[in-house]
C-alpha cells in the first residue's frame, strides 16, 4: 500500500467503491432491511455499504480496494440461505455485495448442452432458459424462484433431484470467480474433461463466499424427460421406504428422479396450514412417499413400471395404499404437499431444523434411535421429510402447542441439536447434508470435521484469502 493509499479513509474507501458501482448499485438506507437479515430471521447485521454491482470488473475493483483496506465483504445472492452465511455481522465493518444486477445469459450451447450465466441468475429462471431449447437445469428446490446461482453453487445445493442428477456440484463444467485479492479465476470453457492439476473453480463449490465471488458458472443441461409419472405411496415404515426405493431403483433401471419422504405430522401441517391442500388417501397413513419417475424416452411406459412396483410394494408388505397422478395438475398438487412443508412449519411458529444425512440404509437406524433420544429429554412435536432417496432427512422439531419457539430454543435447542448431530455422525452420517455451515453451524464443524480435514480447510482459506477479508467468521477462520 503505497503513502497516498495508508492516507485514505474509510470514508474515502467507501464513496470510492460507491462510485464504482454508481447510483443504480446502491441500497439506500430505507431499502436495507431485507438484505441485512436471514432468510428465518435468526440473523440481523449492519453493513457499511449494500451495493450491487452490474460487471465483473465492478466486483474486482471493489474487493481489491476491500482486501488493502481491510473491509469484510459478504456475497450475498437471494438471502435464502439457512445458516446465516449472507448476514453480516453488526461491526459496520462489513460490505454487502449483492449480485441479482448480473444476471445475464452470457452463452447458451445445445450442442454442448450447457449454459453460461451470471451469478445472479435466479434458479427459475435458468430453468426457464433451459426449457426454451427442450433441456432441462435439473437442480430445484422451494426456494427456486428467490435462490440465486451463485448462492446455489456457493451452498452446494442439493433439492429434490440429486438421486438422480447429483447436487450442484455435480451440475457445474466452471465458473468465474474473483479472488479476495481482485484476480478474476475464469474457467468457464464448458469442457468435459480436462485433468490439468486442481480442480481450482470446485474450491468455490460449498465454500460459501469465503473463498471469493462467484460471477458466473457453466451449467450442465439435460435433455427434458417428457414422459413423466408421480405417485405417493403410503409406507409401513421407514424402513419399508428404504427397501422398497432400492428394488424401484434396480426395476425402474435408475429413472427415479426423486424420492421424497413425508411424515403424518408434516403433512398435517401442511394440511392445517396452506390453503387447497388435501390429504391424498382416505386412512390417516404415518409415512408417505412422493416418487417421481422421469424418461425423455417416450416410449417406455412409466405408468406399468409404477404399476408393477406398486404391485410388488403392496405383496412384500412395504406398501400400504398408494396414487398414481392422473393429470399435471394432480402431480402439482402432490409436490405442493412435499414443497409447503417448510412454510407449514413456519406458519406453526418456526421450528429447530436438522439437516442431516446418513447413508440411506442408515436412514431407519437415525430415525429410530433419534425419537427414542428426544422422548426421554423434552415435550416437543416432530416434522420429519426430506430427500429420503438420497438419505438426507430434514428431523425438525417444533415446541408443545402453547410454547412459544424463542423460549424452546432458548431452554433446549442447543442440547437437542446436539443430540440429533452427535446421533449423525456416530452413524457415518453428516449434521449438515445440503444447507452449508454459514455461522450456524460452525461450531459444529470445528466439533465433527477431522483435524486433518479442520487443517486442510484453514491453510486452503489462509492461502486464497490471508487478510480473511471474504465472508469473514463464516464456516472456518
Ligand atoms: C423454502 C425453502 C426451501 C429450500 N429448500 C432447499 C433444498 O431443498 N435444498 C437446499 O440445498 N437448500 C434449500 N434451501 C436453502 C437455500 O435456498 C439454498 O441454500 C440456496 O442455494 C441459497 O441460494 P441464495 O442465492 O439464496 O444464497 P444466499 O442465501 O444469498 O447465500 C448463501 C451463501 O452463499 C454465499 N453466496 C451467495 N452468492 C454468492 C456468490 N455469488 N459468490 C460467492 N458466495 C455467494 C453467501 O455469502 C452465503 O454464505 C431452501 C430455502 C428455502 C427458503
Amino acid at each position: 500500500m503505497d503513502l497516498k493509499e495508508n492516507l485514505m479513509s474509510t470514508k474515502a474507501v467507501l464513496d470510492q467503491m460507491q462510485l464504482i458501482v454508481g447510483r443504480r448499485g446502491i441500497v439506500k438506507d430505507s431499502d436495507t432491511a431485507p438484505y441485512l437479515q436471514d432468510e428465518r430471521g435468526h440473523y440481523f447485521g449492519k453493513a457499511a455499504l449494500i451495493l450491487k454491482p452490474a460487471s465483473v470488473e465492478e466486483c474486482s475493483q471493489i474487493i481489491s480496494m476491500a482486501n488493502k483496506f481491510g473491509v469484510g465483504v459478504i456475497p450475498q445472492g437471494g438471502n435464502t440461505g439457512y445458516c446465516g452465511g449472507a448476514t453480516p455481522f453488526d461491526s459496520k465493518k462489513q460490505i454487502i455485495l449483492n449480485l441479482s444486477r448480473m444476471n445475464n445469459l452470457r452463452e447458451f450451447d445445445e450442442v454442448n448442452s450447457t449454459m453460461t450465466v451470471e451469478a445472479g441468475a435466479v434458479l427459475s429462471t435458468v430453468h426457464a432458459l433451459a426449457e426454451k431449447h427442450d433441456l432441462i437445469f435439473p437442480l430445484s428446490m422451494g426456494s427456486k424462484d428467490t435462490c440465486q446461482i451463485g448462492g446455489v453453487l456457493s451452498t452446494n445445493g442439493g433439492g429434490i433431484s440429486v438421486l438422480r442428477y447429483g447436487s450442484a456440484r455435480n451440475l457445474v463444467l466452471g465458473l468465474e470467480a474473483v479472488l479476495p485479492n481482485g484476480e478474476v479465476l475464469s474457467d468457464l470453457n464448458g469442457l468435459r474433461k480436462d485433468n490439468t492439476g486442481y480442480d481450482l473453480g470446485g474450491l468455490f463449490v460449498g465454500a460459501e463466499g469465503t473463498l471469493g465471488l462467484i460471477t458466473a458458472a457453466v451449467l450442465k443441461l439435460y435433455p427434458k424427460p417428457h414422459n413423466r409419472e408421480v405417485a405417493i405411496f403410503g409406507v409401513t415404515s421407514t424402513q419399508s421406504a428404504c427397501d422398497f426405493l432400492g428394488r424401484a431403483e434396480r426395476l425402474s433401471d435408475g429413472r427415479i428422479v426423486s424420492a421424497e419422504y413425508i411424515s403424518r405430522e408434516s403433512l398435517n401441517m401442511v394440511l392445517a396450514n396452506i390453503p387447497g391442500t388435501l390429504d391424498p388417501f382416505d386412512k390417516t397413513l404415518q409415512h408417505m412417499l412422493l416418487v417421481e419417475l422421469a424418461t425423455s424416452e417416450i416410449d417406455t411406459d412409466l405408468r406399468k413400471i409404477l404399476e408393477q412396483l406398486f404391485e410388488e410394494g403392496v405383496i412384500s408388505k412395504e406398501l400400504i395404499t398408494g396414487v398414481i397422478a392422473e393429470s399435471g395438475q394432480q402431480e402439482t398438487a402432490f409436490w405442493k404437499l412435499r414443497e409447503s412443508i417448510p412454510e407449514a412449519e413456519r406458519r406453526e411458529g418456526g421450528s429447530v431444523k436438522h439437516d442431516i444425512s446418513v447413508r440411506i440404509s442408515q436412514v431407519p437406524e437415525f430415525l429410530d434411535k433419534a425419537k427414542k433420544l428426544l422422548d426421554n429429554f423434552i415435550p416437543h412435536r416432530l416434522s420429519v421429510f426430506g430427500h429420503i432417496g438420497d438419505g438426507n432427512i430434514h428431523f425438525n422439531l417444533l415446541p408443545p402447542l402453547g410454547v412459544e419457539l424463542g423460549v424452546f430454543k432458548d431452554e433446549f435447542a442447543h442440547e437437542l441439536t446436539e443430540k440429533v448431530h452427535d446421533l449423525s455422525v456416530q452413524l457415518g452420517g453428516s449434521f449438515s447434508a445440503e444447507h452449508g455451515v454459514g455461522i450456524l453451524k460452525r461450531d459444529e464443524l470445528l466439533k465433527y470435521k477431522s483435524r486433518v480435514s479442520i487443517n486442510l480447510m484453514r491453510t486452503i482459506k489462509r492461502a486464497i484469502d490471508p487478510n480473511n477479508i471474504m465472508n469473514p467468521g463464516k464456516v472456518i477462520e
